[in-house]
């Protein structure tokens, strides 16, 4: 057997058989990468597994849905360079990303790493505003703790006595008006306790404002009164201050500065790019793909054209850089892409010529609203005294062993002591040092000669007061001591 992949190929009495297309190998999804021929590999692999990662368009049913969390960007593009099977799936109907004017350069410092300079009025005309749907079903069963069906509920959806300040938010089923704003806290529906004759609220819990976007009634058509419900709400999110985007070139990066508009640097024509991108994203990349991206796209803005970037269309005697680098030329800009740019700040022309175009830029799902952890002072596990993890119980983040070598090894010890001891599970103890031990004092009372309780420290073992020191330990400590002692084990602390 003998494959051949394109028609000049075929040997005569040997090829059995043809590809049907040189791209047939590719997935769907590395089939949407434009000139993948151009990069490294491992960057089409990443480029796979961030178009999983999208905020695109997930479905046009979402009025009848109601999925857990529903990413979607609002005010998606075609993408001005694309390949044929971007078309042959029909992508336009399901569109994720906006073609971003991006200059490559490095503007401040804010642009270091992967991180990148998003413009602020870009920003605020719509680029990459993006909403989630989430769904919470309320269960009136569920809320009275039932677990069989044949119990009455006694529990039923109505607006029926609600407190007056609330009257503008429910409908007469006590469930609430669709597109009402809610905050946290916020009475989403009401309900009457029928045995107590109560009127209570099921409250908003997220921090973030939504809207109310839609209000199903769930039964099975039988119930006589509505007991389960699900409401939809739309959170807005527009991108802020360390949200991630990616371009279709495994190439993310996160928005460090939403910079304003009049201090981003322009063109001579009076462009201002939507992104600021970090030159030394390129060298050690080497997504040569990305650049040919910029000289397509721009080439395609100017002429009104939609460029093809299926891979292996172009080759040495058919160069891409030259077909739209005279394209460029065509419409009058420099043939590399580069142009001159002015800085925003002072109107100084900058030295350096710019490598400026237009990038399909695509917003992903992981957005600090969603992730971010602070803690100050809060819940504490019971047994450790240590402060416990976990973002959504407003838990610490963990200093582990490497954090803390790290610490060792820059001998900030008084930091060391403040992250593992005094913000952790330091506790007062009482020692005696007699015996060496903290678990042997306990709390004595005695009556002294005007008949007044006095309360003392002394030492169960030694039977007296004088050594009894207090000193403080990580609460684990003296919980370990315990267990120890539990096992007939004696922890003797000394001095020295
Ligand atoms: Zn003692």
């Amino acid at each position: 057997m003998d494959i051949c992949v394109s028609g000049n190929e075929i040997i005569p009495n040997i090829t059995t058989h043809q590809e049907l297309k040189e791209t047939s190998f590719l997935s769907v999804l590395a089939r949407q990468i434009p000139y993948p021929d151009f990069n490294q590999s491992p960057r089409n692999m990443y480029s796979c597994q961030m178009a999983k990662q999208t905020m695109g368009t997930a479905s046009h049913t979402l009025r009848y849905r109601s999925d857990n969390k529903m990413y979607s960007i609002i005010t998606p593009q075609s993408p001005l360079v694309r390949t044929t099977a971007y078309d042959h799936y029909q992508f336009d109907k399901y569109p994720l990303g906006t073609n971003a004017v991006v200059a490559v350069i490095s503007y401040t410092g804010y642009d270091m790493e992967d991180a990148m300079i998003i413009n602020k009025a870009s920003m605020e005309r719509g680029f990459q505003a993006g909403v989630i749907h989430k769904t919470e079903v309320i269960d009136l069963r569920e809320v009275a703790g039932l677990r069989t069906n044949s119990q009455e509920v006694g529990l039923i959806f109505s607006s029926k006595d609600i407190d007056p300040k609330y009257s503008e938010m429910f409908d007469a089923d006590g469930l609430p008006f669709i597109g009402r704003k809610v905050c946290q806290d916020d009475p989403v529906c009401s309900y009457i306790d029928l045995t107590k004759n109560e009127t209570k609220y099921h409250k908003y819990k997220s921090s973030e404002p939504a809207f109310i976007y839609d209000v199903k009634v769930l039964g099975n058509g039988t119930d006589k009164e509505i007991q389960r419900v699900a409401i939809t709400y739309l959170i807005r999110r527009d991108p802020i201050i360390g949200d991630k985007f990616a371009n279709r070139h495994g190439q993310k990066g996160i928005c460090s500065f939403l910079w304003p508009q009049e201090n981003m640097p322009f063109t001579e024509n009076g462009i201002i790019p939507d992104i600021l991108f970090n030159p030394h994203g390129f060298p050690s990349r080497m997504t040569i793909g990305q650049m040919i991206e910029t000289l397509a796209g721009k080439s395609g803005a100017m002429h009104g054209l939609v460029h093809d970037s299926t891979p292996f269309t172009f080759s040495e005697d058919n160069v891409a850089s030259d077909y739209y680098g005279k394209l460029l030329e065509g419409c009058g800009f420099n043939y590399y892409g580069t142009e001159r740019l002015y800085s925003g700040v002072d109107g100084r022309r900058l030295e350096a010529k710019i490598f400026i175009g237009i990038v399909y830029y695509i917003r992903l799902r992981h957005m600090v609203g969603d992730k971010y952890q602070v803690r100050s002072t809060g819940p504490i596990d019971q047994i450790t005294h240590q402060p416990v993890k976990g973002r959504k119980r407003a838990g610490g983040i963990r200093f582990g062993e490497m954090e803390r070598d790290s610490l060792l090894a820059h001998g900030t010890t008084f930091l060391l002591q403040d992250r593992l001891f005094n913000n952790s599970d330091k506790t007062l103890v009482h020692m005696c040092k007699k015996c060496g031990s903290i678990i042997s004092p306990y709390l004595s009372k005695l009556k002294d000669n005007s008949e007044n309780q006095v309360e003392f420290w002394t030492c169960k073992t030694c039977d007296s007061p004088e050594n009894i020191v207090k000193v403080a330990i990580p609460f684990v400590l003296q919980y370990l001591v315990s267990e120890l002692a539990s096992v007939n084990i004696k922890v003797k602390f000394s001095a020295s």
